[in-house]
């Protein structure tokens, strides 16, 4: 196959080097740009809930934009868009690059759209491909990730990857109490025939996912590329803590059975987890109520939640298995009951060996350091992991900071990334593997 030879005008570091393909930066940041305008207002960020009438014009944006380069374009029963090289072989299994294009209330610019764009510039370059590939690159734009204003995120790629539980799309509201199958046919699809959206099994020969990082790992170490080893598991707990409630004038400190002292230790230990024990990556106490919440009375039940997050199964077991003993030691030890419910949210997602060693090679024919690393937040890629091998690339997130109006990534990086996707996307479209 001859390479693409597109070189981007603009200079600036991190340098390419080499005689690695580059997609047209400059096209990549104006389609950003354009794009971004959908759903913005003044100084609140961009919302561009998925399902929604801004979702469906990005989408239809989109598909203006690369039928004109040539490209086919189409929204699925479930929402997303698929965008294609004419005349390709529909029997060819694919290499699927994409993202999503919706977003969070009042989020940034960046989340999602920055991986979509860059995998429809991947394919308008790929598509001047002279030899038939072993893959058929695809890009697509996965509806309702977020799932900010209908409670079902991932609808799209579990659309795609045939794995929609239809009862509970079918009575998802928002708050409103719009239904679901109500906007998915406004924004172009049909809960009725939702499964002619679901791709047969063996059709997606991998699925590579660009996108921020949404943390300040990269940013932090001035590393342009992140190789995503892992999406991390999540596993929520549930915690109540029954105390005594008393007088707090009248009670003496040695008779208390005060639960927000006890919460207090719990909240301790969660941290611990992840600081000196390093038992999973991150441990958070984000939520605590106590009753009754009043000046001059002995809390007597306090609720809270444990959230531990890793990337390996082995470790996120472990974590819970550290609280869970410790929550039982604790309670006889300070005479309260104490009450939890685990929940695992999501299981810890491995990217493929394969898809990781393509984007290395490609960072490294481009001259650009890189980064194995955990992907901290939910993507769609775990959800196309269950059908497909999956790999996903990371571009630094200035201060580490996504799902707010701030999100930035310089210009550069930007191309940087997209460009890790082009050289990687050509690896893998051209080989067996
Ligand atoms: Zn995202």
């Amino acid at each position: 196959m001859s390479a693409p030879t597109n070189r981007r005008t603009a200079g600036g570091s991190p340098r390419l080097a080499g005689d690695a393909p580059h997609l047209d930066g400059a096209r990549l940041l104006d389609v950003l740009g354009e794009i971004s305008r959908i759903g913005a207002q003044p100084g609140a960020g961009i919302t561009r809930t998925g399902l929604g009438a801004e979702e469906a014009q990005a989408r239809a944006y989109l598909a203006k934009r690369y039928r004109r380069d040539g490209l086919v374009a189409r929204t699925d029963q479930a929402g997303n868009l698929i965008v294609r090289r004419r005349g390709a072989d529909p029997a060819r299994p694919v290499l699927l690059l994409g993202s999503h294009v919706d977003t969070v209330v009042r989020g940034g610019r960046l989340d999602g759209t920055y991986g979509v764009v860059a995998a429809c510039e991947v394919v308008r370059t790929l598509a001047r491909l002279e030899s038939a590939p072993a893959y058929e690159p695809v890009a697509v734009a996965f509806s309702n990730e977020e799932g900010a204003r209908f409670p079902y995120p991932f609808f799209g790629s579990l659309g795609l990857t045939g794995r929609l539980d239809l009862a509970r799309a079918a009575t998802t509201t928002d708050r409103d109490g719009t239904a679901l199958p109500d906007a998915l046919r406004t924004a172009g699809g049909d809960l009725d025939t939702v499964g002619a959206a679901a791709w047969p099994d063996g059709a997606i020969a991998g699925y590579l996912e660009l996108h921020i990082e949404q943390g300040p790992v990269l940013a932090d170490r001035d590393i342009p590329i992140g190789v995503v080893e892992a999406i991390t598991g999540r596993t929520i707990i549930d915690i109540t803590v029954h105390g005594v409630q008393g007088h707090a004038g009248t009670t003496p400190m040695s008779l208390r059975r005060d639960a927000l002292v006890v919460a207090a230790q719990v909240v301790l230990a969660v941290e611990r987890l992840a600081t000196g024990r390093d038992l999973c990556a991150v441990s958070t106490v984000g939520c605590l109520d106590g009753e009754p919440n009043v000046t001059n009375v002995i809390p007597g039940t306090v609720r809270l939640t444990a959230e531990i997050r890793d990337g390996r199964p082995e470790r996120l077991r472990a974590a819970e298995r550290a609280l869970v003993a410790e929550l039982s030691a604790l309670g006889p030890a300070t005479g309260t009951r104490i009450d939890h419910d685990l929940r695992r949210v999501t299981r810890p997602t491995r990217t493929d060996h394969r898809l990781r060693a393509a984007v290395v090679a490609a960072a490294d024919d481009l001259g650009l350091p890189h980064l194995e690393m955990f992907s901290g937040a939910g993507h769609d890629a775990q959800i196309v992991a269950r059908s497909a091998p999956v790999g996903m690339v990371f571009v630094p997130s200035r201060d580490g900071v996504s799902h707010a109006p701030q999100e930035h990534t310089d210009d550069d990086l930007l191309v940087a990334g997209a460009d890790t996707l082009l050289n990687a996307a050509l690896r893998l479209v051209a080989d067996r593997w």
